[in-house]
This record gives C-alpha cells, structure tokens and sequence, in this order.
C-alpha cells in the first residue's frame, strides 16, 4: 500500500529528514484528509486524534505527512520517541532481530535480549538493592502486574492512588485512574479495593510536602488502615494530571510510612522515565528508592515494552507461571529497548533532556511576565507544562488552553494538552530535537496566545 503516488519519494525517517516546520497545504492536505476519511469509516469512533495528519516519516523533531507537511514535534508520541524517531541504532537494531526471529514466546522458549534488557533495568532504575524485572507490552499491563506482585507479597488487597493519577485505560488501572472523561466514564465497573487520596499540587492546593504527606497519610490510616494496604502507587512527577511536580518532602514521606508499614511504595515511571526529567528516572530528583518501579513509553522508541522492576524479595513472591503474557518482552521490542538504553546512555541524552527544559522555561517564563493567563510553568527536563488560568480569578482556562493547542496544531505544531482541568499544556519533546524547532514551537505558541 502506498501512501504517496510513484512519481514521489517519501524521505526516511531518522535524523536525516529535512529538521523544518513548513505547511504546504491545509492540515489536513487532501492525502491525509483522504485517508482520515476512511479512519473514520473504518476505526472505532473512540480512538481519537489530536493532529488531522497521516504520518509518513518522523526523525530528529519533525513528523512529515502524507501531502508533505513537515510538522514540529512537541509530543513524541505521548513521551515515547525520546531518543527520537526512527533512530539508526534502533532501527538498525528491529532490522537485524526481525531477520533472525520474530517472536518464540519468553515463557515457552527463553533468549538473551530480554535477560539483557532485565538486567539494564535492574541496573539503572533507582536503589542499592538486589533488584528483579517483569516484562510486558504497555504501561496499563506494567502497572497492573504491578499490583499483582505487591498483593501477592503483603497477602493483602487495597491499593491507595492519587488525585490527577493516571494509570492506563484497562480495568484495574481505569480504577487507579482518577480522571472521568474521557478515561472512565461508561465503562464501569471499576476493580474493587482501590482508594483515592489527595497528593501534593502546590499550585492549588498551598501546602508543603509535609503538610500534603500528613493529609495522605491520615486518610490512608482512618479510612483504609495499613493493616489491609498492599501498595501505594504514584507518578513522581504526575503526567496527564498535568505535570503536577510535589512539593518538597511529600514522596519521601511517603515512602518511609510505606516502608514502616510492610506497605509496598510502587513509582509509575511510565511517562517520567528513561531521560525524560533530566534524570534517568524522576525518583532520582527527589531522592527516593520505590520498592516497584513501572517503566514503559521512553523504553523502546516506540516498539510494545513495558517493565516491573523493584526489590527481589517482591517481584519473587509471584509463583511460577503467575506472571507472563504471550507477547511479554517481545524479541523485537528488547532489541529496540537495548538500543535506545545504549543512546539514553552514551549519547549525552540526559543532558540534552536537562537543556531542554532550560530553554522551554526560559521561553516560556518571559511569555508570562507580561501574560498572567500562564498561572504556572513547571515540570523537569524535557517535561515542561503551562497552567491556563483565568488572570483575574485564577480558575482554570480550559477554552483558552484547547484554543491556542488548536491553533498550534494548525500552524503545524504537535502538541499536547493535559490537566484534570484540561488547562495545561504539555512539552514533551523528542531529545533528539533541535533548538531553532523548539524556539519556533514556542514562537507559534506565543503568537496563538496573543491572538487567543
Ligand atoms: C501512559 C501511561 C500509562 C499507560 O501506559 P499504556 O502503555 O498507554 O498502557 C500508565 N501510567 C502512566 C504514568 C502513563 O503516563
């Protein structure tokens, strides 16, 4: 099948596509508008798009469509190509794999890149401590094994997650999820012993760390009781909430009520890991070892990956043949992960992760010097957000926020909105993106914020 007629040639992806922003037709062109067509003919109504293209190449920071728009990257596909698209390591790595096997099934017939890629986890995720990994094919699967492991090893059932928490779209992690639409509402009901509590959003809610750790706390003690508390899951740093960074002694304190408790301290690092904050993973930023951590997106630049990883003595309490999945730790998808592990960490990407952010608040802080809709930048690395607010009142702006993401979108710029609110705009960034694209995703930003 082809998407461009024979008399073109679509460029490859990676690094060598041309790095610009150029808009040829309207978004979307008639190639892309054809084949949107037929999605929505053909696709489930409730797989939704933000950008109205159809991709034929990505590298670098750029996506290229069908009728040859070449857009600036602001998304990497939700945190996910954070080496960057179509890299050489990676690709070179799925093309040597899939001419040798293609699958066998780990449970069935064992191979060493999945060991190896067990290994670089247990490796680099945070802890001095002897440490196993499970894997698996998405962040939603990661967090319910996950849980999984942490009942079976405390022989208890509840679980606590977080306001603004977001875990996945299965069922178990629909229940972890805090936000309705579009996430949940509908589609209960929910798995059972899962508890909610407030965190820590110093923006809104005014608190130290300490102060939101007690109120946690306290409800999980009154209301729960540690005694039937197998884990306690949380995002470092928290992602479709709307870059909600806690406050200061919050996750610390909470992880040494955690371990005074035999409560097991589970990280969701799916969107924050792997160089994405400026850090390997976010929990290294505030100083914390989680018991579990879940990894999945950054991974494996896109191929299905996902991991548990934690303390041996946990991720052992599982029996034999508890854990698993047909497709888990697919050989392709460990060639892949092996490959943007070896470029997270030898290509200075952590860095570059740590520049990234340096820029974008920058940019964006002298926007909001003369701009007080901007209520709040925040986030770590190549993980930046804006809050929209009503100037005078401070209220959320969720009609601005969708305005200027819209008219980004229309200038050719990928971006992200989030928030429970939906009035936050997100930065996630390939690390593999230059400055003059990031300076003009942000100049289109500013020019839409000025006529919104
Ligand atoms: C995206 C995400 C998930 C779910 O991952 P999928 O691969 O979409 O199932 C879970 N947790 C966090 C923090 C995420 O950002």
């Amino acid at each position: 099948m082809t998407l461009i007629d024979e008399t073109s040639t679509i460029p490859a992806g990676g690094p060598t596509l041309e790095q610009v922003r150029r808009i040829v037709t309207e978004l979307p062109g008639p190639r892309s508008a054809a084949i949107l067509a037929r999605k929505a003919e053909a696709v489930a109504a409730g797989v939704a798009h933000s950008m109205p293209v159809s991709v034929v190449a990505a590298g670098g920071g750029v996506v290229l469509d069908a009728d040859g728009n070449s857009l600036i990257d602001l998304g990497s596909g939700i945190a996910v190509t954070s080496v960057g698209n179509a890299h050489p390591k990676v690709a070179a790595a799925v093309a040597a794999q899939a001419a040798q096997f293609t699958h066998t099934c780990f449970m069935v017939s064992p191979y060493e890149s999945y060991v190896d890629v067990a290994e670089a986890l247990n490796r680099l995720t945070p802890g001095d401590f002897a440490k196993k990994t499970a894997l698996f094919n998405s962040g939603a699967e990661a967090v319910e094994n996950a849980i999984k492991i942490a009942r079976k090893h405390t022989g208890r059932q509840a679980v606590v997650a977080f306001d603004h928490g977001y875990h996945g779209r299965t069922n178990l992690t629909m229940a972890l999820t805090a936000k309705s639409m579009p996430y949940k509402a509908g589609f209960g009901p929910f798995a059972p012993e899962v508890y909610r509590v407030p965190g820590s959003y110093p923006y809104r809610d005014g608190l130290t760390g300490a102060e939101a750790a007690t109120r946690a706390i306290t409800l999980i003690e009154k209301q729960i009781g540690a005694d039937s508390l197998a884990a306690v899951i949380i995002e470092p740093i928290q992602g479709e909430g709307g870059f909600i960074v806690p406050a200061d002694g919050f996750l610390d304190a909470v992880v040494a009520w955690c371990r005074d408790n035999g409560v097991v301290f589970i990280a969701d690092e799916v969107q924050t890991g792997f160089a994405r904050t400026g850090s390997m993973f976010a929990s290294e930023i505030f100083g914390i070892e989680p018991d579990l951590i879940t990894t999945a997106k950054g991974i494996a630049a896109g191929l299905p990956l996902a991991g548990v990883t934690g303390r041996a003595e946990i991720m052992d309490a599982a029996h034999a043949g508890g854990l698993g999945g047909t497709y888990g730790g697919n050989p392709i998808a460990c060639a892949a992960a092996l490959a943007a592990i070896d470029a997270f960490e030898n290509d200075g990407l952590i860095e570059r992760a740590q520049q990234i952010g340096a820029l974008l608040t920058e940019r964006l802080g002298a926007i909001r010097e003369n701009d007080p809709r901007l209520g709040d930048i925040r986030g770590h690395g190549a993980m930046i957000a804006v809050e929209f607010v009503d100037a005078e009142t401070g209220a959320p702006d969720a009609a601005l926020t969708s305005a200027v993401a819209k008219a980004c979108v229309a200038e050719g710029v990928i971006i992200l909105t989030c928030g429970t609110f939906g009035n936050v705009i997100r930065f996630l960034p390939p690390l593999s993106i230059g400055d003059d694209l990031l300076n003009e995703g942000i100049d289109v930003l500013a020019a839409a914020l000025e006529r919104a």
